[in-house]
């Protein structure tokens, strides 16, 4: 069985801690890898190599750092194939939704191409007699990445384009659950001309990751997880002095007005809830019905399509609608959610316990699970549960739909089925929450607008790629300029103003 290195300055190299994960197929339910857990020493190699490889790369300038990336792109769309087998042979997802993983990185990637454009400072002429102001965006200096299971392309390349674009080293602490791809991609960076040390890649824990938030050689923090360790995580970085911003879970809502169309509104629903077996952040996992009416014509069209769904391995090809979850532990978790939401009274419409694939019976697999009647103290509704699990919590009102919404720990995502414009309208400026869809159920912001949550959902300023990205990367310094021709005889010691 192979181990996947750690990736420092070019090149895989062995973990020298002792420590090690387990790889999993999830179809399968065999250990195909193993991962090292880097330790502290390591940690401070990588930070040490990244710090020496950083001037030059910030020396190099916008344009073409920019044309690494771009070949990068090329590079992507070559492998693209290769990094999508691999992607679902670790996660699990089919393959047409892990290249739609790597495809939502590239485009970041492209967004980034254009650095100088976004890096280009400030000016004012004649600030006053004699003075030009000018403010220029500089690199911080090594950053870290910490990034989670469910895209393990998508979020590093949302990570590492920009931050790399502005000119920092970027340290990625992959999810250790599939760690393959990071690596590849990586490679694939230093294929496109990015030099060595720039881009490292460290495998690991809590001891890996908070020896990063510890190192003074590290400048900012950038995570995307589960909301209790974005917290922890916010709080040491901040408190160790970085900049930071973390990204946490999610419990996204779709509400279902009475004048939508239900067949729309339950396929959005079957795709938002099931695709990647619920396993992503933007997910949407409580459809809010409106009115008795809408909520039992709309469950009578879900159930017909959560029964038919297709549950296998991604070598299934593209007959298959989702695979298995990431791992047994995994799997174990939401099935206790299932079992807490039939204890505490929730109807279950579609039975997917017991669930089982011949030739599989050892893979994560979850069968699709349908509830009706949740209510908002029950855990299933409390709980991000991450997995195949659609409640309905039925509202009487839009202002009640819109209460249990806004009234959720979390702010992810939010989607709203309407064909009312006033009501779209409405919903969209009161909700606290980031995303919105209008008859969207994943309004996954494109690479050129911001990705980022509200409440527990996000921690910290700024959002993910987009204009915020480049904001995060750099910090801003102004430089007041004074030639001696613009310069009175004797000393001034008041405080300048503008004449
Ligand atoms: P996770 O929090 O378990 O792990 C995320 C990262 O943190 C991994 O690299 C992991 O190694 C590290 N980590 C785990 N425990 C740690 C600890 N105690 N101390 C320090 N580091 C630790 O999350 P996950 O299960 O990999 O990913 C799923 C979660 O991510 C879900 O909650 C999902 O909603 C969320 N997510 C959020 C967004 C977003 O943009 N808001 C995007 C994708 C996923």
């Amino acid at each position: 069985m192979g181990e996947i290195g750690h990736f420092l300055n070019g090149e895989r190299v062995p973990g020298t801690s002792g420590r090690y994960g387990d790889v999993f197929n999830p179809a399968t339910g065999q250990v195909e890898a193993t991962v090292p857990f880097a330790s502290r020493d390591e940690i401070a190699l990588a930070v040490r190599q990244a710090g020496q490889a950083q001037p030059a790369w910030a020396g190099t300038s916008p344009q073409r750092r920019a044309r690494v990336l771009m070949e990068f792109v090329g590079l992507l769309q070559r492998d693209m194939d290769k990094l999508a087998t691999c992607l679902s042979r670790e996660h699990g997802k089919t393959l047409p939704d892990a290249r739609g993983d790597i495809q939502r990185g590239l485009e970041v990637v492209e967004f980034c191409i254009g650095a100088p454009h976004l890096l280009k400072g400030e000016y004012t002429d004649s600030a006053g007699r004699g003075i030009d102001m000018y403010s220029m965006r500089q690199p911080l200096g090594v950053v870290t990445g910490i990034t989670p299971f469910n895209f393990p392309a998508m979020i590093p390349m949302w990570k590492f384009a920009p931050a790399l674009a502005c000119g920092n080293a970027f340290i990625l602490k992959p999810s250790e659950r599939d760690p393959t791809v990071p690596v590849m991609l990586a490679e694939l960076m230093v294929e496109a001309g990015l030099p060595t040390g720039v881009l490292q890649v460290v495998h690991g824990d809590k001891i890996a990751v908070d020896a990063l938030l510890e190192h003074d050689g590290v400048q900012a923090v950038g995570f995307v997880g589960s909301t209790p360790i974005a917290e922890f995580i916010y709080a040491q970085g901040c408190a160790a002095g970085k900049r930071v911003q973390c990204f946490g879970g999610a419990k996204n809502h779709m509400i279902v007005m009475p004048d939508a169309d239900l067949d729309q509104a339950a396929d959005a629903l079957v795709g938002a809830g099931f695709g990647a077996a619920g396993e992503r952040c933007m997910a949407i996992s409580v459809a809010v019905p409106v009115g008795e009416q809408t909520a039992d014509a709309l469950v009578e069209r879900l159930l017909p399509r959560v029964e038919s769904l297709q549950v296998g391995p991604y070598t299934a090809g593209e007959s298959i609608d989702y695979g298995p979850l990431v791992t047994g532990a995994a799997r174990d978790r939401v099935l206790a959610l299932v079992e807490s939401g039939v204890e505490q009274g929730a109807e279950l419409v579609v039975d997917g316990r017991g669930f089982s694939l011949q030739g599989y019976e050892e893979g994560f697999f979850v069968g699709p699970h349908l509830f009706d009647r949740v209510t908002t103290s029950m855990d299933i509704y409390k709980e991000e549960i991450f997995g195949p699990v659609l409640s309905t919590v039925r509202a009487k009102s839009y202002e009640q739909a819109l209460g249990i919404a806004m009234d959720n720990q979390y702010g992810n995502g939010t989607a709203i089925f309407t064909r009312d414009g006033d009501t779209a309208r409405d919903f969209a400026h009161r909700i606290n929450i980031g995303m919105v869809g209008v008859n969207v159920p994943i309004p996954v912001p494109l690479a050129y607008h911001t990705f980022g949550g509200w409440k527990k959902s996000a921690f910290g300023d700024l959002n993910q790629h987009g204009p915020d990205a480049f904001r995060f990367y750099t910090r801003t310094k102004t430089v007041t300029a004074r030639w001696p021709s613009g310069i009175r005889e004797g000393a001034v010691l008041n405080f300048p103003t503008i004449e």
